[in-house]
């Protein structure tokens, strides 16, 4: 990846806790900046809820020219009970899956990690999930999500309703090869997970996994049902390493894993677009309930901001160094309200921040 000194990151806040997390995220990737010698400009803009009552829309064209000015997105979360109620078009999530199509994110990347000293936030016992740390990528811009929609009368008189689940097979690749870029880089070990008992596109994506594995001949290949995946995963977790999957499969299958760790507030995500472009958010939403608080935990968003750090701009040792200082943190015994077990003793938004800021200044962080 090219080295740059100067980086632009597009800052999308957007709704309830997202403006209280993304800015100690911000504050972290300004930390990162100084100490490794590079410019990061933040531009901010609106998505969500706070778009609509403000633009009218959900996905400004302003939030979208920022995007695409920028090496890389961070977004907060979208979404709340004010605008539940509105037609689809004015809805917050409606600006989530516009900016994912415009911006060409096909790939999602949901890691979920057992750190030791949260093992008891899983509702697992504590030798199934101890030690489980795997990825799970989601084909994001096809399948049934985006396929053709239908409602009718049929001969009958009953309603009718049709979702096209289609896929072309340069999108099955490209995502394919995104996952197998990734199990090169850990324990060389892919699981495709499909439906290939019953679906013909299922059928096609083995098809393409195959002729994609020969060109990863050092990664092992293996195939699973999505049944049997579900399964296997709160069965035995820790067989997994990277698995690959197309949309809807990827999204059930990827919040199951999440949970594994039980921790909602710990969970990161990135986006990729071709290239190094893409949109790094942590996977919780806008928790309502709690905004305006100062008690929302900011380390899902912190460890999004440490894979962009990673995906986007290749500061590889930084993201590293962010990681370590956010797991020296929990290590410490510090915690938000959401993963403490002595509700009394925990830390608010900014102080658990402001740890995260002080783990990384012990740490050598080059460019
Ligand atoms: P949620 O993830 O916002 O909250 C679920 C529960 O987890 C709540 O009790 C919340 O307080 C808690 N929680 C979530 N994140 C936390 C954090 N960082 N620290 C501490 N506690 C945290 O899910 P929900 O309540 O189903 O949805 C709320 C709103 O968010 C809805 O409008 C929904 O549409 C939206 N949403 C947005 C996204 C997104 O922006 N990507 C994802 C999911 C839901």
């Amino acid at each position: 990846m090219e080295k740059k000194n100067t980086y632009k990151i597009a800052v999308l806040p957007g709704d309830g806790i997202g403006p209280e997390i993304v800015a100690e995220a911000v504050k972290v990737l300004g930390a990162v900046a100084e100490q490794t010698g590079v410019t990061i400009e933040f531009e901010y803009g609106r998505i969500g809820g706070i778009a609509i009552d403000t633009d009218g829309t959900p996905l400004p064209e302003e939030t979208l020219e920022i995007a695409k000015r920028a090496d890389a997105v961070l977004l907060g979360a979208v979404g709340g009970p004010k605008w539940d109620q509105n037609p689809g078009h004015l809805r917050p999530e409606t600006g989530l899956l516009g900016i994912r199509k415009a911006l060409g994110l096909f790939a999602n990347i949901r890691p979920a990690t057992m750190h030791p000293s949260l093992v008891d936030a899983s509702s697992l016992k504590p030798e199934v999930v101890s030690g489980v740390d795997l990825i799970v990528v989601r084909e994001l811009t096809g399948g049934i999500y985006f396929g053709e929609k239908k409602r009718y009368a049929a001969a009958d008189g009953g309603e009718v309703a049709e979702d096209l689940l289609i896929y072309h097979e340069a999108e099955i690749e490209r995502i394919l090869r995104v996952a197998f870029e990734l199990a090169r880089k850990r324990s060389r070990r892919l699981v495709s997970v499909d439906k290939a008992n019953v679906l013909e596109s299922s059928r096609l994506w083995r098809k393409v996994a195959e002729r994609v594995a020969a060109d990863y001949p050092d990664v092992e290949l293996s195939h699973m049902l999505v049944d049997s995946c579900a399964m296997q995963l709160v069965r035995a977790p820790k067989q997994f390493d990277v698995i690959v999957t197309e949309n809807m499969f990827g999204d059930i299958l990827s919040d199951q894993a999440a949970m594994l760790t039980g921790s909602i507030g710990m969970l990161a995500s990135a986006s990729l677009a071709e290239g190094s472009f893409g949109l790094y958010e942590p996977v919780h939403g806008s928790a309502p309930d709690i905004a305006g608080k100062g008690i929302a935990n900011p380390l899902a968003t912190i460890l999004s901001a440490a894979m962009l750090l990673r995906h986007s701009l290749g500061l590889d040792e930084a993201a590293a160094a962010v990681e370590q200082a956010v797991w020296a943190v929990l290590e410490a015994g510090h915690r938000t309200g959401d993963i403490a077990q002595d509700k009394s003793k925990a830390l608010g938004t900014v102080e658990i921040g402001q740890l995260v800021l002080n783990e990384l200044a012990k740490r050598t962080v080059k460019k």
